[in-house]
């Protein structure tokens, strides 16, 4: 099995590249916002307690996103692989995480994190929200709010998984198409 982190903040390119990867590698892909979305269009009860919290920018609780990944974890039993796309987002998570994979007899082989500066970010999100209908990527302040987040609550989850020597970062900015072949060139390394 091979189970890669994709992370690194809103509109560093977590989703274009997880794409590319899950093709690539046969493996399947678990974005945590994406579920809310579904949950929200759905309009189930999970969706619309955590609309509020994501229209502001704000995390929505540890409980509910952990039980998410471990509904999708039994789900998707015979999967190649799992490429964890926007999870975990806090060292609770990253921990919670953990505890799952080792109740599936498997673990995160490698954290890939993409960095971006803050206005790349901001710019990129603003460009998004003329066409993604994301209610969170239509405002600069909502924008800040979330990058907010990442720094305060989410940026400590690259140490947890140094500590553990998976970790590696790659620049975020440049072509789809190179930045993707040195994702791949770190895969290849722990495959
Ligand atoms: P994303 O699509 O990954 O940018 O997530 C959109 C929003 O969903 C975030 O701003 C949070 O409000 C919420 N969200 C997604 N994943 C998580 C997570 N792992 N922990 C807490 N909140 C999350």
């Amino acid at each position: 099995m091979l189970n890669i982190v994709l992370f690194g903040p809103p509109g560093a390119g977590k989703g274009t590249q997880s794409q590319k990867l899950i093709e690539k590698y046969n493996l399947t892909h678990l974005s945590t916002g994406d579920m809310l979305r579904s949950e929200i269009a759905h309009q189930t009860e999970l969706g619309i307690k955590a609309k509020t919290l994501m229209d502001a920018g704000l995390l929505v609780p540890d409980e509910v996103v952990i039980g998410m990944i471990d509904n999708q974890l039994v789900a998707n039993k015979d999967a190649a692989g799992f490429i964890f796309d926007g999870f975990p987002r806090t060292v609770a998570q990253a921990q919670a995480l953990d505890e799952l994979l080792s109740g599936h007899l498997t673990s995160i082989h490698l954290m890939l994190a993409l960095t971006v500066t803050e206005e790349e970010l901001v710019k990129r999100l603003l460009i998004r929200g003329q066409s993604s209908g994301r209610a969170d990527d239509q405002d600069e302040d909502k924008i800040r709010v979330r990058v907010t987040e990442y720094n305060t609550k989410t940026a400590q989850v690259a140490s947890y998984y140094a500590e553990q020597g998976k970790y590696k970062a790659i620049e975020g900015i440049g072509e789809i198409e190179s930045i993707f072949n040195e994702l791949c060139a770190e895969i290849e390394a722990v495959k």
